[in-house]
């Protein structure tokens, strides 16, 4: 498998350090507001390919924190005249609500910054210690000079950034380029007790410290959007690898940012959409449809178009799964002496859908890639559907062709399978009227009144068969003869 680690500008073989374990951190939001598109792009991109490292076989623990403690939670805090600490718990639970109406699986551990302070500060005691960070009017900063390595994980070179960084006229640090690890508390802010007096850990301090307490360093993976390779994860491996003197992670992974309509996104421009609005009108699987069509790395574009492709996407991938229910409900189990050319077609489609996905997938997560092999699939279904005669199919065949295309559907967290049908619950009145059915199950009365009618009409008894076709009909319902056989369907 082959993963591309931006630490090294290239892809790479993925050896884990141990065998069939991966261990594996990606940022978690700051929770300050409702999550919007972008974020929930990057959420999205680490769900999949921690489903596929699982469903590879991989024993895998995810640990995710949420920043709550921050400079954006206490301004926020301050303009809405609220409690920094409440609005944090308020914004936390709310991610970890829309996270799973999205079915993203919970992290493992999800560590808050807040309940962490001990292990930060043990860690800045030892940067200090160590040479590498240096304590000023109650702030603590990273001494970057005292960190050769320092812009590997980005690719930047110490002399630009100096360049290009606004020099401050600050007393307070050596260096324009070093960065805080503990800020001292200003009046009002929310602080914690320090050998450094009161105050609070930088944002940057967070991530390792948790890293290292609930993985152990180096971990395999550790992932979040583009924007944070520089300055959170170079700062994030810099001060861990001076602090435990062995890197923080094997493998960097960048993921893409969202634009929406080629543009950035920003409340200013107006184009600024939350999670939890798209769930109004969208279900989660069409955006989770619409998300794995771009290559993770990639710069996504986001558009309510695309998004309305891909709900059409997932309607037809529904109707080909519902397709195939009909055919498969109508074959026997009996094996075939000899399959016919559609099912071999089918079969061998299946397995070549599974090659190509795994490939694609095997190759940096290339889901993009992998969906097109599926819709291929499903293009492949419907010809054999088609072109089938039922005394000709192999039910096993058939079943497999479905178990593919829903399970490697399901590894995007994406459910093709088709809703279950709801019909009034007069049709069990309906079904006791035209025969002895004395359940209460309204697509078992469906089913039955079906059978009362192709029986009916075949003994010519036309009386009965209308009437199951107008008592369907005062319920909203209509009789749908199709090649698969008869269904009763929403008018
Ligand atoms: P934040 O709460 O700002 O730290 O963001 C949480 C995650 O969302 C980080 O991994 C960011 O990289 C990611 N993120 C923020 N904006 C975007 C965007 N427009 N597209 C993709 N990911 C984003
Ligand atoms: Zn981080």
């Amino acid at each position: 498998m082959q993963i591309y680690n931006s630490a090294h500008h290239k892809k790479e073989e993925f050896i884990p350090q141990k065998e069939g374990v991966i261990k594996m951190y990606v940022c978690g939001p700051t929770v300050y507001d409702q999550i919007h598109i972008g974020n929930g792009r990057t959420f999205f991109s680490f769900d999949i390919i921690r489903r596929y490292l699982m469903w590879r076989g991989y024993d895998l623990t995810f640990v995710q924190n949420l920043t709550d403690v921050d400079d954006k939670i206490i301004n926020r805090a301050n303009e809405n005249k609220q409690d920094p600490e409440e609005l944090a718990k308020h914004f936390a639970d709310s991610f970890n609500e829309v996270m799973k109406a999205f079915k993203v699986l919970p992290p493992d551990i999800q560590p808050r910054a807040t309940l962490e302070i001990n292990e930060m500060i043990q860690m800045i005691s030892g940067l200090i210690e160590k040479g590498h960070a240096y304590e000023s009017q109650g702030d603590v900063y990273f001494s970057v000079r005292s960190y050769p390595d320092y812009g590997h994980i980005s690719h930047r070179n110490i002399d630009d950034l100096l360049v290009g960084a606004r020099i401050e006229a600050s007393d307070i640090k050596r260096d324009p380029l070093d960065f805080a690890l503990w800020k001292k508390a200003k009046p009002g802010e929310p602080f914690w007790e320090s050998p450094w007096g009161k105050g609070r850990p930088g944002w940057h301090s967070e991530c390792s410290a948790m890293v290292h307490k609930y993985l152990g360093t180096p971990i395999d993976i550790h992932g979040g959007g583009s924007d944070l390779a520089f300055p959170h994860h170079e700062n994030e491996a810099a001060q861990a690898d001076a602090c435990w003197e062995h890197g923080l992670a094997k493998y960097w992974m960048h993921s893409g940012m969202l634009q929406v309509n080629h543009e950035k996104m920003s409340k200013s421009l107006g184009n600024f959409y939350t999670l939890r609005e798209i769930l109004d009108t969208y279900s989660p699987d069409a955006v989770r449809l619409l998300m794995v069509q771009t290559h993770y790395r990639s710069t996504m574009d986001f558009s309510f178009d695309r998004l309305d492709g891909a709900s059409s996407s997932l309607e037809r991938l529904k109707t080909t799964m519902k397709n195939l229910s009909w055919h498969i409900d109508q074959l026997s189990d009996e094996k075939k002496d000899e399959l016919s050319r559609e099912s071999l077609d089918l079969q061998e489609a299946s397995k070549r859908a599974r090659e190509e996905f795994t490939e694609a997938m095997d190759d940096d997560f290339n889901s993009a890639l992998a969906t097109a092999g599926l819709f291929k699939l499903q293009s492949e279904i419907n010809v054999y559907l088609d072109k089938i005669e039922s005394s000709k199919a192999d039910k096993s065949i058939a079943l497999a062709a479905q178990d593919t295309l829903r399970e490697l559907f399901g590894i995007f967290g994406i459910d093709i399978n088709d809703d279950k049908v709801s019909y009034p619950q007069e049709i069990i009145e309906l079904a006791k009227r035209f025969s002895d059915y004395e359940g209460s199950d309204t697509e078992e009365a469906a089913r039955i009144l079906l059978e009362v009618r192709q029986e009916a009409r075949s003994q010519k008894e036309w009386s009965v068969a209308d009437g199951i076709r107008d008592g369907l009909a005062e319920l909203g319902l209509i009789v749908e003869d199709t090649d698969l056989g008869a269904r009763v369907v929403k008018r």
